[in-house]
């Protein structure tokens, strides 16, 4: 018999007219129970997060392997099933997490009706730039809450080792453009600051347009042109053409830096020669991709300002000549340098040959 017509003959009525089943008193307990210590999971980037990879290897990452359960939801979603709650609220602590590459968002199951259930993510940004008078928790909050909504704030004073640092921890849209800039103005009558925000455990992005959820090659998004910038206020229109200005100095300046970095490695050709083919081609590609991470998103958005304050006739970047090639070129080094990453950015890894790499990296410590 065809089975189509098979299965047509078993869809059928009969049976509706019985008694509902009930679930037992016990069973519904023990089922509420079980979704109450469960974590949704969603990768940004399903194209290249298998769903069974995920579920498999990320209980490795969180080393509760033998703790957690997953299940693969009709929705694309992994719900993790933990029986512990202080484990589940770990997981979610030590966040962000990534999938071969590419960031995971997660909610606990009990916030399903929530409007914005399993469209957000927390990431401890770095804020550096920000003069030594205006190093305090209301000016740093003030910054934070045009980043998102702030979950941590921490300070910490220079040593006669280390600079001083500024983070946040924030929660915003999964699913909008990254911010890695920002022009604000402290004060009427001082020059414009550009900060620059470096995001702890950020791994795969679009350098096109700054979200989390492809990459540049499968890119949609078309950034404005500077002519669309401009607005129509007056001021608002100088203070665009002063960043373009910028723009193209501080692109200048990377370019300038960027030849000398290649003139160094075609002098030291035993470097190239050590690589294997895999290496170079992961160097290459991590070149490639870091190469424009900053440039393309320099200057999205208007600079946060104080109401009443005019536009200044200069910018500057503390503590740096270029700014454009600082953010670029430590993001580079610090991905190819492994063993120069400070304590901070030890990573922990799970290796598994059918299922990928996942990569975390352990919190900024508490001061
Ligand atoms: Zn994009």
């Amino acid at each position: 018999m065809d089975r189509d017509l098979w299965k047509a003959m078993q869809n059928l009525n009969i049976g509706s007219n019985l008694q509902p089943l009930r679930l037992s008193r016990d069973t519904q307990r023990r089922n509420a129970t079980a979704n109450r210590l469960s974590l949704v999971v969603r990768g940004l980037n399903p194209a290249h997060q298998n769903l069974t990879g995920m579920r498999n290897t990320l209980p490795k990452a969180w080393r509760l392997h033998d703790r957690v359960r997953g299940q693969i939801n009709d929705d694309g979603t992994i719900q993790f099933f933990f029986t512990e709650e202080h484990n589940l609220l770990s997981v979610i602590d030590r966040g962000p997490w990534s999938f071969k590459d590419w960031m995971v968002i997660m909610d606990p199951w009990y916030r399903r009706g929530n409007p914005n259930f399993l469209t957000t993510i927390s990431f401890w940004v770095q804020i550096y730039n920000i003069p030594n008078e205006y190093r305090n928790q209301e000016v740093v909050e003030e910054i934070g809450r045009e980043l998102g909504h702030q979950e941590g704030l921490r300070i910490v004073e220079p040593t006669r080792d280390n600079l001083s640092e500024v983070w946040v921890r924030i929660r915003f849209d999964a699913y909008q453009p990254l911010t890695f800039t920002r022009y604000i103005h402290f004060e009427e009558g001082r020059d414009q600051v550009l900060l620059r925000f470096e995001y702890e455990r950020l791994k795969k992005f679009c350098v096109t347009c700054g979200r989390l959820t492809h990459e540049r090659m499968e890119c949609g998004h078309v950034l404005p042109q500077p002519q669309q910038l401009i607005e129509q206020n007056e001021e608002e229109q100088l203070c665009q053409q002063i960043n373009l200005q910028q723009q193209d100095q501080e692109q200048a300046l990377a370019e300038g830096e960027q030849l000398m970095v290649e003139k160094e490695e075609a002098e030291s050709p035993i470097e190239q020669v050590d690589h294997d083919e895999e290496e170079n081609l992961d160097q290459i590609h991590i070149a490639e991709y870091m190469q424009d991470v900053t440039q393309p998103l320099l200057n999205q958005g208007t600079p946060v300002s104080i109401p009443g304050i005019s536009c200044p006739t200069t910018t500057f970047e503390i503590g740096s000549t270029s700014g454009a090639d600082r953010g670029s070129k430590r993001k580079f080094e610090d991905i190819i340098s492994e063993d120069s990453y400070p304590a901070r950015r030890q990573r922990i890894e799970e290796t598994n040959d059918e299922d990928g790499l996942v990569v975390a990296i352990r919190p900024p410590p508490e001061p």
